[in-house]
This record gives structure tokens, sequence and C-alpha cells, in this order.
């Protein structure tokens, strides 16, 4: 089994990723939010208690390719994983993570934030 930093190196920007599939309904997945812009569900390999994403639907492959014109997208995504934070009770707080590129340990290239709580995070990330 890969680990998630030698997912991350081998992982590169693509036209096509699973999270893509996962837009169009090509592979299943159980959403726990959708609006016309964005679409958040639990991540397959949770690292916490609770572990989500939120993704735009619009294919960014990562936060170092949006464009200013990006700014109110991204300003929505945050807004959403708190809203989705509030209706689960995550009422002592949760650890917002965006990867980004190789050095970031980012595996999908389509611009996620992982949403992670239900237990105590500790800083510095590894
Ligand atoms: P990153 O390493 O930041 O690119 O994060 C990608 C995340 O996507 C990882 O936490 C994976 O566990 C998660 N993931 C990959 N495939 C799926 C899937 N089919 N459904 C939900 N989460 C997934």
């Amino acid at each position: 089994m890969a680990s998630e930093v030698e997912l991350a190196q081998n992982a590169s920007p693509g036209d096509d990723t699973i999270f893509g599939k996962i837009l169009r309904g090509e592979i299943p997945c159980k959403l726990i939010y959708e609006d016309e812009q964005c679409v958040a569900f639990d991540d397959i390999s949770p690292q916490a208690p609770v572990h989500y994403l939120v993704i735009p639907r619009k294919p960014i492959p990562q936060l170092s390719k949006a464009s200013d014109a990006d700014e109110q997208l991204l300003g929505h995504l945050m807004l959403v994983a708190r809203k989705i934070a509030k209706d689960r009770g995550l009422d002592n707080g949760f650890r917002m993570v965006v990867n980004d590129g190789p050095i970031g340990a980012q595996s999908v290239y389509h611009l996620h934030l992982h949403i992670l709580s239900g237990r105590q995070m500790h800083w510095p990330p590894g």
C-alpha cells in the first residue's frame, strides 16, 4: 500500500482525475453537500474521525493554478466547509488543509479543501 507521500510523488496534473469521475457520477460517492459551484463528500481514507473534502465543480488542478477570477469561488468553498462543520457539530474546531503540488503532498490534481476534526490536531504537520 503506497503512502500518501508516495502517491503524491507519483501524481501529476492531468486532464481528468478521480474527482472528475465523482462529479460526473461515474464512480459512487456519498455526497454530503452540493450546490451549483461545489460538492462535498467524505474522504475515502479518513485521517481523523471526521474528514471530508470540498471540491469546486470547476476543474482547477491546484490552488497555485487558480486565478484572480476564482476569488468568489475560493471564498465559497471555505464558507461551505464552515457550514458543513456547523451542521456536523464541530463546535470545538477543525483543521482545513489544501495540499499543493509534490512538496505539499497533493495526490489528486483537482483542487480540494480537506476538513479534519473529531480528534486533537498537532503542530507542526508531517
Ligand atoms: P491530496 O493528497 O491532498 O490530493 O488528497 C486527496 C484525497 O482524496 C486523499 O485524502 C484521498 O484519500 C482522497 N480520495 C481519493 N479517492 C477518493 C474517492 N474515490 N472518494 C473520496 N476520497 C478520495
